[in-house]
């Protein structure tokens, strides 16, 4: 089965009706290797669905992100963007030009996490990491 097919199955189940602009969506996010905002998503979506609202957007990528299968892209300013979700432990690299993003996994926080832990007396049970910087062709 298609990867955009599991996705809007997994949608169906949570209550979601299945719409084209929906599947327009879910296609859009499924095959994107981009980070991308609510507005690009809305603009992109547009092109095929003139109609399209922007609440239907938004409705989508919260399901999308509480069902695991978009992960939310932190931007300077507090805005957000999304990203198809990693697989497994991974951390999220993205270019502050051109929004181009990727996942890398090999970070070794544990000898770190480890020594905060026992000088802060917190205990730290997870971590989320991201990395900003110019991609290749924004250099
Ligand atoms: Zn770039
Ligand atoms: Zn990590």
């Amino acid at each position: 089965m298609p990867e955009s097919e599991q996705w809007l199955e997994l949608l169906e189940e949570k209550g979601c009706r299945i719409t084209e602009p929906r599947r327009t969506i879910v296609d859009l996010m499924v095959h994107s290797d981009n980070a991308l905002s609510p507005i690009d998503l809305f603009d992109k979506a547009r092109a095929s669905f003139p109609k399209m609202g922007l609440v239907t957007v938004y409705r989508t990528l919260e399901i999308l992100n509480q069902l695991g299968l978009v992960e939310r892209v932190h931007q300077k300013g507090g805005c957000h963007m999304y990203l198809r979700a990693a697989n497994g432990h991974e951390h999220i690299m993205l270019c502050t030009r051109c929004g181009q993003a990727a996942y890398f996994h090999g970070d070794d926080l544990g000898a770190l996490i480890h020594k905060i832990n026992s000088e802060s007396g917190f205990l730290i049970q997870e971590h989320w990491l991201q990395l900003h910087g110019l991609c290749k062709n924004c250099q």
